[in-house]
């Protein structure tokens, strides 16, 4: 027999261990939904690969997670028989961190104040290596469905880990057992209640069975029965149902701001099982977070980058699960299948649909999405061509007439002056900045609202927006403003002097001293406090875009 060969813990694994030991974080039981997902995605893998080699799954299809508690020796074992692992795979997986979520989660802990790691491992969970919170020792055989070895990783989370051939009478058929040898604070997780309440709470809806084997020797009882959520009907399901499902396929520990459930029958039939978050991911503006709408089909775990949703919903997450597509289903057939395309659109007007019915009746919970989320879903203003005039009603906006709420096109349509062709904005890097700018006088001073814009994003869209019940977007920097036609409100118009002969020669004389650096000097109706304010000309871009372009490199 081989010897046990030691390997060194890349960097980032170390400091993610030594991180998790230290934590303070008093909530550790998330070690488990963390070891019982990765169990139930070995379960899913093994019933995806069976598809093509039907002897992987030889006599025993049926998927199963077991956790069997030792009270005297102060073990816990979480075991399924799914995919395995091989020794590559156990030294890939468990000896490296390849998955980009953890990746972000050690930027964010870099960049991030002392303590909100702690926070973190909560929200997000950070896979396998969580167990190190709760065990002094980890062993880990794993049988790779359809090899005839088995492999042992064994670790104290201090730095090095061994993997050495494991007695293959004491592995699992198929698939892999973790033991963790629990600390002495961490002894009540060899108590079946505890285990099962937490198992209830975290890891219910899991779409696999979970049994668990309360001492040695004695039968697996089950507690959760695998049955996915999604193929129930709406009226059978609880609210806490689906939060805790909510939770369990979002890594989130909030509540869900919107659900959406419902299951299609027309051309195609499908279900899908949507919720909006009641909080904003960690990544959600990293340019290479995609949607994260899981496909099934026929409750097989297909892929999690089907591409189901739009970008500008990415921060929704789900399932749907469909009987119209092969089990077999390649990723070439996935871009084209007429089928997904079709699913797509449904989806995503369901969507859309629901949040525009939040917006109505449930406004509170509504601005909480919009405040979350209101940045990403106007990307869809110009990527969305059909949906565009739909998402412009949905947005919300401060406006010099929203004091701390917030405002709709509508609203803004409703009270604006007779003849305004126009909706006025004014975009900029934050609302005190904003409030502040001398732009805004004229307009403060004829009681004309001024949408007030902060996000990256709105400087493009703006640009692709031509209308919106008949009115046209337009910066108040960009240009002569169109003021005058409009009437001073009764208390200003006392103030403001009127523009003389002197005046002219003194503007004559401005031009003629800048005559390099501005292309026109005007007298203009927009100030009424302020000696003078920048605008840029008709036709070219507004002045916040123009920042952005330079800071660009444009
Ligand atoms: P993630 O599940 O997000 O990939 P984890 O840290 O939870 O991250 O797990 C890391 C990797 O280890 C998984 O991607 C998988 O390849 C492997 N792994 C963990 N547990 C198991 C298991 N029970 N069966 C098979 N592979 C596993
Ligand atoms: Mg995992």
């Amino acid at each position: 027999e081989k010897p046990a060969e030691s390997h060194v813990f890349e960097a980032d694994v170390a400091r993610l261990l030594h991180m998790m030991v230290h934590s303070v974080y008093s909530d550790k039981d998330v070690f488990l939904r963390e070891l019982i997902s990765n169990a139930a995605d070995a379960c899913e893998k093994l019933r995806y690969e069976s598809i093509e080699t039907p002897s992987l799954s030889g006599s025993d299809p049926e998927s199963r997670i077991t956790l069997s508690l030792d009270e005297e020796r102060r073990e816990l074992s979480v075991e399924d028989n799914g995919i395995g692992m091989s020794r590559e795979e156990l030294i890939e997986a468990l000896g490296t961190i390849a998955r980009s979520g953890t990746r972000a989660f050690m930027e964010r802990l870099e960049s991030g104040k002392a303590g909100e790691g702690a926070q973190l491992i909560g929200q997000f969970g950070v896979g396998f290596y969580s167990c190190f919170m709760v065990a002094e020792r980890v062993d880990v055989v794993s049988r790779r469905a359809g090899s005839d070895e088995a492999w042992l990783w064994s670790s104290d989370g201090k730095g090095n880990y061994s993997v050495s051939p494991a007695d293959i009478a004491e592995a699992p058929p198929r698939g892999t057992r973790i033991l963790l040898h629990l600390t002495e604070e961490a002894k009540k997780y060899t108590s079946r209640w505890t285990i099962e309440q937490i198992v209830k709470e975290q890891s219910g809806h899991v779409p696999v069975a979970i049994s668990i084997v309360d001492k040695p020797g004695s039968e697996p009882v089950r507690i959760t029965d695998g049955s996915a959520l999604w193929t129930k009907s709406k009226n059978d399901v609880s609210k806490d149902e689906y939060r805790d499902f909510y939770r369990g396929i979002s890594g989130q520990y909030d509540e869900p701001a919107l659900t959406v459930h419902f299951r299609a029958e027309g051309r195609h039939e499908y279900s899908a099982l949507a919720f909006v978050p009641g909080s904003q991911p960690f990544d959600l503006f990293d340019p290479e977070r995609t949607g994260r709408m899981k496909l099934y089909v026929k409750r097989v775990f297909i892929t999690d980058d089907a591409g189901l949703l739009p970008r500008y919903l990415r921060f929704v997450r789900g399932l749907v699960d469909t009987s119209d597509l092969p089990l077999n289903v390649s990723r070439e057939m996935i871009q084209e299948s007429p089928v997904l395309s079709s699913i797509r659109k449904g989806v995503t007007s369901r969507i859309i649909t629901a949040i525009e019915k939040l917006a109505e009746n449930e406004e509170d919970t509504f601005l909480t999405l919009w405040k979350n989320f209101g940045a990403v879903l106007k990307e869809g203003i110009y990527e969305d061509f059909e949906r565009r005039t739909q998402l412009l009603a949905l947005s919300r906006f401060r406006t010099t007439a929203s004091g701390e709420g917030y405002r709709s096109l509508a609203d803004y349509v409703k009270d604006a002056k007779d003849g305004q062709g126009a909706i006025y904005y004014l975009a900029g890097a934050s609302l005190e900045q904003l409030r502040a700018s001398p732009q805004l006088e004229g307009f403060r001073a004829r009681g004309i609202e001024v949408l007030l814009l902060t996000d990256q994003i709105d400087s493009f869209w703006v640009m692709n927006a031509p209308e919106f019940e008949g009115k046209t977007f337009r910066s108040i920097t960009q240009g002569a403003a169109e003021l005058s036609q409009f009437p001073l409100l009764d208390n200003e118009k006392a103030s403001l002097p009127e523009t003389t002969a002197g005046a002219e020669s003194f503007i004559a004389f401005v031009k003629d001293k800048l005559a390099d650096q501005v292309a026109d000097v005007r007298a203009s109706a927009r100030l009424t406090e302020s000696a003078v304010c920048l605008v840029a000309t008709e036709g070219s871009y507004d002045r916040q875009m123009e920042k952005f372009l330079q800071s660009a490199g444009r």
